[in-house]
């Protein structure tokens, strides 16, 4: 019913001659592969050349964040217009690095989806636990409050129109090795299903694609995305070479 959605966030790697020599092979060995929506994360200096060199191939060109006002007096800040005039179709926001580093907070996140939907792009939004919390024992307090403040003030957009992503990303289990067990991340997804079905409705909440990310390989990427709430990744480190990536997206595809 969903259509597995895999995305490669390429964080803060590749010139713009080695995002084309990325995405030129990617385009050719996904050509043929059906039944899977399929994104790279170039850094901002790439996204227009890539989108350019991406024409006429089913792979969309996806931004790592984007800022909230239209225009203005925002030193060193993207915004989502100037996001679509480049060429990207989606944006990533609330990446637990930004969270983390960049004092992004739930509310940062909660206006910078709203501008990406807005501005026509879909919206891809990372919630996840520190390991810490985790320990704790509240995953899902966490999760729901990072959910919660993309609904305060009530529904900005209609998320069935495919333009609501979730990412759950255990921010320990980014980067380092360490992948949540297919068990672990769909007790998380099934919940965030529930809390957006609470707050969307239920035809919504069915809808909506929820991706796991945090450490997806071509080894573990089948068993996390057999389970029923995993509709895609959202992938780093894996997402550098060609050929990890087509290997990742082949898994999702039976999924
Ligand atoms: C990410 O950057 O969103 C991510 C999940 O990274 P990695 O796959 O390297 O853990």
């Amino acid at each position: 019913m969903r259509t597995p959605f895999v995305v490669g966030n390429w964080k803060l790697n590749k010139t713009i001659n080695d995002a084309l020599a990325l995405v030129t092979e990617l385009k050719n060995q996904l050509a043929v592969v059906r039944g899977v929506d399929i994104g790279v994360a170039p850094v901002f200096t790439a996204i227009a050349a890539v989108a350019k060199r991406l024409e006429g191939s089913p792979i969309a060109t996806c931004a790592q964040d984007c800022f909230w006002e239209a225009s203005g007096a925002w030193t060193g800040e993207v915004s989502a217009p100037l996001l679509v005039d480049a060429g990207a179709s989606w944006a990533i926001v609330g990446h637990s690095e930004r969270r983390q580093h960049f004092g992004d907070t739930s509310e940062h996140v909660a206006q910078k989806m709203k501008a990406v939907i807005e501005a026509g792009m879909g919206a891809i939004v990372c919630v996840g636990e520190t390991l810490a919390e985790r320990d704790a024992g509240r995953t899902l307090d966490v999760v729901d409050a990072q959910l919660a403040a993309l609904f305060q003030g009530g529904r900005h957009f209609d998320a069935v129109e495919r333009k609501l992503v979730i990412a759950y990303e255990p921010v320990w289990a980014i980067g380092t090795g360490r992948t949540a067990t297919p068990a672990q991340a769909q007790e998380v997804h099934a919940h965030i299903r529930k809390r957006l079905g609470e707050r969307l409705g239920a035809d919504a909440a069915a809808s909506i694609r929820i991706q796991y990310g945090g450490s997806v390989k071509p080894q573990n990427a089948e068993a996390l995305m057999a389970e029923p709430d995993i509709d895609g990744a959202l992938v780093g480190g894996a997402s550098l070479e060609a050929g990890d990536f087509v290997a990742i997206v082949k898994a999702a595809r039976g999924s």
